[in-house]
């Protein structure tokens, strides 16, 4: 494979950007290889700067379900464009997106819209400390809320693979307000749960180590802690919201946030986030409140009109099947190749995200996940890449399909991997 253009501008880039890319993943750092930098992208293929063509699995982290490039979302956000992309004061659209969001999270009443998921969670954790006048907030171990100073802490993925668990530059008179517990632990929770708490916040499915799925339980075992310390419950719903369901993973377990974080899918693939909950905590924001919260771009009237294109395709009847269905045939395809090359695996999936770790034992939190075989990822990785097809750089990432991703995909996907589990 001819990867001249990408290394080239990969030694520019790191001359004029720390480690040549603007997050840290894409340098490929856990993985090894030159990042490919991409050109465009349609459907379920992306296409990098030496014209290879790859099946994207990465989707953007999650943001883009439909697929690239999609035309309605194109289409209706040139429209959008011609009358202008800010205006720092209100538009009808950001309430229709407000409005759609409401009526779509069980958990939401009432709903603030950023710029991305980080201020979206840096936003809701200090509405909830506000709200309750506490400090302390409990996380878990491997769950990724942004990189806000409290909630870098055990984050997962990207800061993991690096192995900085933590980051400089975090006071620890900051640090010291989070208190980070095993997921899937309810007895942790116990164990360190008190009324000084101010919220517990958990991606409910977890989708930055991998993905880890909540036991029996856990989510219900929470709601019941929270509602008994008078503390509030913050679902990052960043990835699952619109992704596992359109009512995202709170529908799905029937558990019920007070605060939910949203991000990715709801801006159709521009920069936006949200966080909402029960209109009693959100009247607590600015201009009714006390917790004082704005953005220049908030609502930005471009990336409000791609969400509610995105958000009105996802509302279809069968959407969430298909893509379960689809998502089902891929992993069965995965799991029977690594059989037949006696390579030990273990699938975690749920709708339309799922993670494959070389490892024999399941994978329920942080450190099973951290057990699986980096280098086996690494290697499976650099075969399915140079046979065109694009994975997450690190084995504590989530894969995604979109209603793009077609059965022929995912056939030419299945070969690929049985060609890779048999060079392990
Ligand atoms: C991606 C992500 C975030 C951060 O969103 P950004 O838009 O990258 O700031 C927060 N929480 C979860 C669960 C995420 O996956």
């Amino acid at each position: 494979m001819n990867i001249q253009a990408s290394r080239i501008l990969f030694e520019k880039a790191k001359k004029y950007i720390p480690g040549g890319v603007n997050s840290p993943v894409r340098a490929f750092k856990a993985v090894g290889g030159t990042p490919r930098f991409i050109e465009r992208g349609h459907g379920s293929k992306i296409f990098d700067v030496d014209r290879n063509s790859y099946i994207d699995y990465i989707c953007s982290w999650g943001a883009i379900i439909l697929g690239h490039a999609e035309t309605c979302v194109i289409s209706a956000v040139k429209d959008t464009l011609s009358n202008g992309t800010s205006f720092g004061a209100a538009t009808a659209l950001e309430v229709e997106l407000a409005e759609t969001i409401v009526d779509a999270v069980p958990g939401i009443e009432q709903v603030r819209l950023v710029s991305s998921g980080t201020e979206a969670v840096m936003s809701a954790i200090r509405l909830a400390r506000g709200y309750t006048n506490r400090n302390r907030i409990i996380k878990f171990e491997g769950c990724y809320h942004g990189h806000a100073d409290s909630m870098l802490i055990k984050a997962g993925s990207g800061a993991a693979t690096l192995g900085m668990p933590d980051s400089l530059g975090i006071p620890a008179d900051i640090a010291k307000y989070t208190t980070v517990v095993p997921y899937n632990d309810i007895e942790a929770v116990k164990q360190v749960m008190d009324t000084d708490v101010a919220a517990i916040i958990v991606e409910p499915v977890c989708g930055n180590m991998g993905v880890v799925l909540p036991q029996k339980g856990f989510l219900e075992g929470l709601r019941e802690i929270t509602t008994q310390y008078n503390s509030l419950l913050i679902f990052d719903e960043v990835i699952t919201g619109f992704r596992l369901s359109y009512g995202g993973a709170q529908q799905i377990y029937g558990v019920i946030p007070d605060i939910t974080c949203l991000g990715k899918i709801i801006g159709g693939g521009f920069p936006i986030g949200a966080y909402g909950g029960k209109r009693e905590i959100m009247e607590y924001i600015s201009p009714l409140g006390g917790v004082y919260q704005a953005g220049t771009l908030s609502g930005n009237p471009v990336a409000v009109q791609a969400g509610l294109v995105t958000l009105k395709i996802l509302s279809a009847i069968g959407v969430y099947d298909f893509l379960d269905g689809h998502a089902v045939k891929l992993v069965n395809g995965i799991q029977e190749a690594a059989n037949k090359a006696s390579v030990a695996i273990t699938i975690n999936r749920i709708g339309s995200m799922f993670s494959v770790f070389f490892t024999n034992t399941a994978v329920t939190n942080y450190s099973t996940a951290e057990q699986s075989d980096s280098q086996k990822y690494a290697s499976f990785f650099n075969s399915m890449l140079n046979n065109n097809i694009y994975l997450p750089p690190s084995r504590l990432e989530a894969w995604f399909i979109g209603l793009a991703h077609t059965l022929e995909n995912i056939e030419q996907t299945i070969s690929a991997a049985e060609e890779a589990f048999k060079k392990l």
